[in-house]
């Protein structure tokens, strides 16, 4: 017997199956996905990869199989998936495989359980930043020490021999860096449940209004008789969509299998698991990526053992080793997290389609604001439409008001909150309510510009604008981390106009104050939110100390669920519906009208959209909180311009130090597809991307529009095969989430 095997490795080189003689002795124990080592290449160290095929014999003169290593085996579907992903996705098989190990196994072999009750466990002393400054800066020599902090910096809280096998250093590393203050060796409890120390009440099943009845008698027809489906449960927010799902996942359960819920990780609170957990009690797995990596392995490990039954977890949840799962259910799903925008490049979407038509069940896909693409599959009956009207605990919607920027500049005031902003933020704080003030991060970070010639500063590493940063008065590349002094001459002409444009989370709360002195506020961005929870340490803060306003981007936005907010402000509508991406407008208002849902979930609240642009259809229906009429103006448009639902659409992406090779390679990839000649493909020039240069290599693109067809993956492949790349790194991302 024979077996192909994939080495486990990113090296292209070795994206290639190998032929390997089966011993006979392991004849009975072989499978495909079984785990292997074998001897590879000239190295006396063994190699560890996958089996992918089994035959009778070989046409090559083939090594033995040395060892199979049972307990990390894959199966048969996950190979199947892994090869569809490889194709679809232009990634390596072993990429794919990598996603269905358990956390914290590469290639490493980890022992994460004990049987003791408590261990040392060990954390960064100082903050994140602060031990990248130092390492970058050279204060730490040692490779270990850096390898050990590079870990931390990334999972904090680590068993201490856990972090010995994961790092691959003895436990005196630990010692050192805590003599020198770089960490701390803390004794806590091992048990690494993540729901330790939690008191949930249980909470009964309710009875469902006819509108969820209809919903819910609809997917369980096909739960009941084992078929595919996919349903789209289209209702705003509080509508009930969680208590449809709730009830679902019973009836999977009742029929012996097990249910996958994903949601996107920025939602994925403790709030949204309590619900779960008070419903279902401990058969709830969680999979995200705060835990820390025992964390991770035990649920994964759970999940395998079958004492999870119901997995609730972010994108890559959708690998969790649950063969018998009876339903898929993808909350929000309009949302882009659940498309990959690294290697491999994967839309959990599509692979929950593929893994719910493979075993015949119900796949769910929820959302108060669909993605356009879905609506339109709904409208085509390609997806069964259930539509909720009204919310559950019959709550009315929040009085939406845009207030035009443009005019309060007019009436002369400069500041970043209109008039009638500055009133309601007044109001709230004399009535002791709370506020959230909204700032859209993407492309609304300040930046610098000289007034006399319009020099902007930008990084020399990469070309894209330093962003200010008032702590530390410093300018700072949020893409490579380059960092300098601010600057008060223009470097060009030496004119003294320099000026600061933009507005960030910072700023915001420095005017705020300026405003209203006794304001309490507290803040939320990706500077605040880095060590392990504290995204829910800054909301549970929010909330329970009462503070008068919670500053942040679009972290805020998602799902929680404040009771005493009466009062949402979005600073700038415009930065989220003006770029170049086709998807940009779609985003803008499925986050306007997320933003507005935060306000009054208990009693009537108020939103105010300030923007440049109040005429815009996405603004306007963001007001009306009115997606069916956005959806029709939308469609339109994209029939009309040739974007998806209609097309596809594919950017092959260059990126390298040699930009002479990445022009001739990007040239002849395009010319070898384009003499293809294929009718419905259309193909547009390479040209360098619009962030063009990032840590010194640069970027060119090439975007094609067509339905992706097996045809299409061929042609690209060709093209590619055929470029003469030699030190151009190609990706292909199908759908991206943005064509930058
Ligand atoms: P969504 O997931 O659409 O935001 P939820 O399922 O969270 O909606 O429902 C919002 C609130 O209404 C929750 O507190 C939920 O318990 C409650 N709820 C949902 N369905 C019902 C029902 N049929 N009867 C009573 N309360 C309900
Ligand atoms: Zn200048
Ligand atoms: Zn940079």
């Amino acid at each position: 017997m024979h077996a192909e095997v994939i080495i486990n490795s990113n090296a292209r080189a070795l994206n290639k199956v190998f032929d390997y003689k089966v011993p006979e002795d392991m004849e009975n124990n072989i499978h495909i996905g079984s785990r292997v080592f074998v001897p590879f290449g000239k190295s006396s160290k063994l190699d560890d990869g996958f089996v992918i095929a089994l035959k009778d014999s070989s046409e090559f003169e083939c090594k033995e199989i040395a060892k199979i290593e049972k307990e990390e085996s894959l199966t048969e579907d996950n190979i199947i998936l892994a090869k569809l992903m490889a194709r679809k996705y232009f990634c390596n098989i072993s990429d794919s495989i990598k996603l269905m190990l358990p956390p914290g196994t590469g290639s490493k072999k980890l022992d994460l359980r004990t049987k003791e009750k408590t261990g040392n466990f060990v954390f960064l002393a100082k903050d994140v930043e602060e031990i990248l400054d130092d390492i970058s800066n050279g204060i730490i020599k040692s490779d270990k020490q850096k390898r050990v902090l590079e870990f931390l910096c990334q999972n904090d809280g680590v068993y201490s021999p856990d972090l010995e096998v994961l790092t691959e250093v003895t436990s005196g590393v630990f010692k050192t860096l805590e003599k020198n203050g770089f960490v701390e060796i803390v004794e806590k409890q091992i048990e690494r449940n993540p729901f330790i120390n939690k008191n949930i009440t249980r909470d009964e099943k309710k009875v469902l209004n006819d509108e969820q009845k209809k919903c819910f008698d609809g997917i369980n027809f096909f739960i009941e008789n084992n078929e595919y489906s996919s349903n789209l449960i289209y209702g705003i927010t509080g509508s009930g969509k969680t208590e449809i799902y709730m009830q679902l996942i019973e009836k999977v359960l009742e029929k012996g299998k097990r249910a996958l819920v994903l949601v996107p990780e920025i939602s994925l609170t403790p709030q949204m698991v309590d619900r779960f957990l008070a419903r279902f009690g401990e058969v709830v797995a969680v999979l995200h990526s705060k835990l820390s990596v025992g964390e991770r392995f035990d649920e994964w490990n759970r999940i395998k053992e079958n004492k999870a039954k119901i997995v609730i977890g972010a994108r890559s949840a959708i690998f969790a080793p649950m063969e018998d799962v009876g339903i898929i259910i993808i909350d929000e799903e309009h949302d882009s997290s659940y498309k990959s925008d690294m290697t491999p490049r994967y839309n959990a979407k599509d692979l929950a389609m593929y893994i719910a038509k493979q075993k015949e069940i119900p796949l769910v896909l929820g959302s108060a604001t669909p993605e356009i693409t879905t609506f339109y599959e709904a409208k085509n009956r390609n997806i069964n439409l259930y539509t909720l009207t009204k919310r559950a605990n019959n709550m009315n919607l929040p009085e939406v008001e845009i207030v035009d920027l443009r005019q309060e500049l007019a009436y002369g005031n400069k500041s970043m909150f209109s008039y009638k902003l500055q009133e309601a933020i007044k109001k709230n704080i004399d009535n002791k309510k709370q506020t959230i003030l909204f700032l859209n991060r993407r492309g609304y970070s300040t930046f610098i510009m000289c007034r006399s010639c319009g020099y902007i500063v930008k990084c020399k590493n990469c070309n894209i604008p330093l962003t200010y940063h008032s702590f530390g008065n410093t300018l700072k590349c949020h893409y490579c981390g380059y960092e300098t002094s601010s600057v008060k001459v223009c470097p060009e002409c030496q004119s003294e106009k320099i000026k600061y444009f933009g507005t960030g989370t910072q700023k915001v709360e420095e005017e705020l104050k300026k405003m209203f002195p006794d304001i309490t506020t507290i803040r939320m961005d990706i500077d605040t939110v880095s060590k392990k929870n504290s995204h829910e340490e800054i909301l549970n803060e929010f909330k329970e100390k009462n503070i008068d306003c919670l500053i942040g981007t679009q972290m805020v936005v998602k799902g929680h669920h404040f009771p005493n907010v009466t009062l949402v402000g979005v600073i700038a509508a415009d930065s989220s519906i003006n770029s170049d991406d086709y998807k940009s407008v779609e985003r803008g208002f499925q986050t306007l009208v997320q933003v507005a849902g935060r306000s009054g979930r208990e009693e009537t609240g108020k939103v105010i959209i300030q923007t440049y642009n109040p005429d815009h259809y996405a603004i306007i229906d963001a007001q009306k909180q009115d997606y069916d009429i956005f959806y029709s103006q939308e469609i339109e448009l994209r029939k009309m311009l040739n974007y998806p639902p209609f097309c596809d659409i594919i950017v092959i992406r260059f990126s390298g130090e040699n930009v002479k090779e990445i022009q001739n390679v990007s040239k002849k990839v395009y010319d070898k597809i384009n003499n293809l000649n294929e009718d419905s493909l259309f193909i547009y020039k390479p040209v360098p991307a619009t962030i063009d240069k990032i840590k010194n290599k640069y970027r060119w693109r090439i975007i094609l529009k067509c339905k992706l067809t097996s045809r299409v993956l061929d042609i690209i492949k060709y093209g590619i095969e055929n470029s003469g790349v030699k030190d151009t790194s190609i990706v292909v991302d199908i759908n991206p989430n943005s064509m930058m």
